[in-house]
């Protein structure tokens, strides 16, 4: 991917972006062989860039992000509504991040953001579908027979789910019978569209609030609702 060469020189820690502008206006830096005095000049992974002779590295440096993510943000990069997404709640962040699988729009939670593509690949094949574990607020009570259907697993698609587990947390007591509701904890490993919510669906109690509370062992402790923290490289490492 093409980027501003004083953005990939601040990334190879040769200088902050405003220093490798001058140090390049001042003629120091080569590409291919030439010397490029334009700021901005978008280079290639494969250019080769010199700062006063050296070659420098310059494949993008991989990073990782956990995001605890509100409600009412897209969990692609872009989308087309103009909506707000997951990478816009990471500001700060100079490379061109993308989340790994998806949450639903109202769906809060976990969320691993990154630049690598193997590592995105790996987290959301299916052989190495991660855990994860979310909190569902369902509409009134589910039995321990409506349960076990989803431990067992479940055809949804024509396709029966992975057994999971469940654990009822609490139930709040409406005034009326239909405004019960009951949050049950459930962890799965798979990542199928709208699975969760589909598996209530299908033993008739409707999901009306769902976070996501771990994906794999990383939980949301320590974040609020919107932040994001750097993942560790053993982190990183503990999930390959
Ligand atoms: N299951 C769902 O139904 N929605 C999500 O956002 C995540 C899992």
């Amino acid at each position: 991917m093409a980027d501003r060469l004083q953005k990939v020189m601040a990334q190879a820690g040769i200088a902050s972006r405003r220093a490798s502008e001058e140090i390049i206006t001042a003629g120091r830096v080569k590409v291919n062989g030439q010397v490029m005095k334009e700021l901005g000049y978008k280079v290639e992974p494969n250019d080769k860039i010199e700062v006063d002779g050296q070659p420098i590295e310059h494949s993008e440096k991989k990073v990782y992000y956990l995001l605890y993510k509100p409600r009412g943000v897209v969990s692609t990069a872009k989308d087309e509504k103009g909506r707000k997404t997951v990478v816009d709640l990471l500001q700060d962040v100079d490379e061109r991040i993308y989340p790994v699988g998806r949450l639903d729009y109202d769906t809060t939670g976990a969320i691993i953001l990154t630049n690598d593509g193997d590592f995105m690949n790996f987290m959301t094949h299916p052989k190495y579908e991660v855990e994860k574990t979310y909190t569902a607020k369902v509409k009134g009570i589910p039995t321990n027979d409506e349960l076990e259907s989803l431990r067992h697993g479940i055809m949804l698609d024509g396709k029966k789910t992975k057994s999971a587990r469940t654990k009822i947390l609490n139930t709040k007591k409406g005034a009326d019978k239909d405004k019960t509701t009951t949050l049950v904890e459930i962890t799965i490993h798979e990542g199928r569209n709208h699975q969760v919510k589909n598996m209530f669906k299908a033993i008739g109690h409707e999901v009306v609030g769902l976070r996501r509370e771990s994906y794999g062992f990383l939980t949301l402790d320590g974040l609020s609702v919107g932040e994001a923290r750097k993942l560790r490289r053993e982190e990183v490492d503990a999930f390959l």
